[in-house]
């Protein structure tokens, strides 16, 4: 079963089969994989997953992001970003850095 994320009426998107680069663990399913760092973009949801067995965080490639509504998921963007304080991702590209930023903390702190 593929994993699917939807934020109803605006955007939806589809994960298939996860490979971690790290350890090499499969799964497409939330059993092998936390996705609590998934991110809501102008260029719709960004899956972002945690490797259950080594902690590698990562934006996996098999995914397919799909906008619903284009100006709704904007505005939604945009207060999301104002209420949490944090600065608005405008796509995939800033998501996989923030990704990367992660893992390199993630790994600074276990020295
Ligand atoms: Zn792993």
């Amino acid at each position: 079963m593929a994993l699917k994320f939807r934020l109803k009426g605006l955007a939806e998107t589809f994960v298939d089969t996860i490979t971690c680069p790290c350890c090499g663990t499969i799964g497409s399913d939330d059993q092998n994989f936390s996705t609590e760092f998934t991110k809501v973009t102008y260029e719709g949801i960004v899956v972002v997953v945690q490797c259950r067995s080594c902690s590698e965080i990562f934006v996996p490639c098999t995914q397919r992001l799909g906008i619903l509504d284009y100006k709704a998921l904007r505005v939604a963007v945009e207060k999301d970003s104002v209420d949490s304080g944090q600065a608005i991702l405008t796509g995939w590209e800033a998501v996989r850095l923030s990704a990367e930023k992660l893992n390199a903390q993630r790994k600074g702190a276990m020295h």
